[in-house]
């Protein structure tokens, strides 16, 4: 049998060192078609019913850390609606089979982040199709580098901020008068937030954006029973590392300069945001979770 998330063994060797060949896939990145694999915790979570009966809704839900977080919630009882861009629907659809497999409703609504009336559709047909809503995982992402900041269009600083910081800001606030006390929202940040590439301007000012704005509105939304929380993954192997999220000559060595000496796998991220969904953090508010295999942060 496959080992669990709680299985006690060394974090060094718990997933292989990979080596990633050099790969470039056109935006956005599609899972089934990068190598390796990552590893969604497909055969591997196990749920323990902490989000029994809840209804979340995951921006980015068809790949990576997203879709780990989707299986993990559906494993721990809980439905879920997947946001992601129209051109993912197979990535996709594997989610969906693998939530239905635990026997918790998924309602998939493709579409694209940059458009705030996507994103308030979003929340109202996961409000209807769940019959209301209390996880708000705003995960979905762009990330592109580029070696020069004369080569960063102006389009492109604006469909970075658009994807990861107006959408969130759009999202979270359509579905605020639905948020009843114990509801969460979960942010995914990055460490390069605080330990920014050079190659990587306006992702990392994003994501620096993205912990500022959920430090701020944890607070305000605090007394009302509504937690705001981060997650800030280190070098995980995802697609989004294969669509110019880093230049393809590096990604053999991808993730080898954390502590643990690998890369994370989307798998090992899926526990940080049960945690932070569940009631067992309900008195975490306004954290930062670092998900990052050692890397050190303020
Ligand atoms: P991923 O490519 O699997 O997921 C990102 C998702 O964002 C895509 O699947 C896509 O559905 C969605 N997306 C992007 N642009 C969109 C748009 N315009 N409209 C709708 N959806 C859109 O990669 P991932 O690594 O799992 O990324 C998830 C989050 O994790 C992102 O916010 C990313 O910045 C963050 N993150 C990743 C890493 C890493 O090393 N992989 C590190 C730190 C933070
Ligand atoms: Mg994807």
């Amino acid at each position: 049998m496959t080992k669990d998330q709680y299985a006690f063994d060394d974090p060094t060797t718990r997933y292989p060192t990979i080596e990633p060949p050099e790969q470039e896939k056109p935006e956005p990145g599609l899972e089934k078609d990068i190598e390796p694999k990552p590893d969604l915790g497909e055969d591997s979570y196990r749920g323990t019913g902490r989000l029994e009966g809840r209804k979340a809704l995951i921006t980015g839900g068809d790949s990576g850390i997203g879709a780990a977080t989707a299986i993990a919630y559906a494993r721990e009882g809980a439905d879920v609606v997947l946001s992601y861009l129209p051109e993912e629907e197979a990535d996709a659809q594997k989610i969906v089979a693998l939530i239905e497999a635990a026997g918790r409703k998924a309602v998939t609504v493709p579409g694209d982040l940059k458009d705030p009336e996507y994103c308030r559709e979003l929340v109202s047909t996961a409000v209807s199709e769940l019959g209301g809503l209390d996880i708000v995982v705003n995960n979905g992402g762009k990330q592109v580098y580029q070696e020069n900041l004369e080569d960063l269009t102006d389009e492109q600083f604006d469909h970075t901020f658009k994807t990861n910081v107006y959408a969130m800001f759009w999202i979270t606030k359509a579905a605020l008068p639905h948020l009843k006390p114990g509801s969460t929202i979960i942010n995914t940040t990055s460490v390069e937030a605080y330990s920014p590439a050079p190659i990587l301007v306006d992702y990392a000012t994003t994501k620096a954006s993205i912990n500022t704005f959920s430090k701020s509105l944890a607070q305000q939304l605090a007394p009302r029973g509504i937690r705001v929380n981060t997650v800030a993954p280190g070098p995980v192997w995802t697609a989004l590392q294969t669509s110019d999220g880093q230049p393809t000559e590096d990604l053999p060595e991808f993730g080898k300069s954390t502590p643990l000496g690998r890369a994370g796998q989307p798998a090992e991220l899926a526990p940080a945001y049960v945690f932070l969904a569940s009631g067992e953090s309900s008195f975490v508010v306004g954290e930062t979770l670092n998900v990052n295999g050692g890397m050190p942060t303020p």
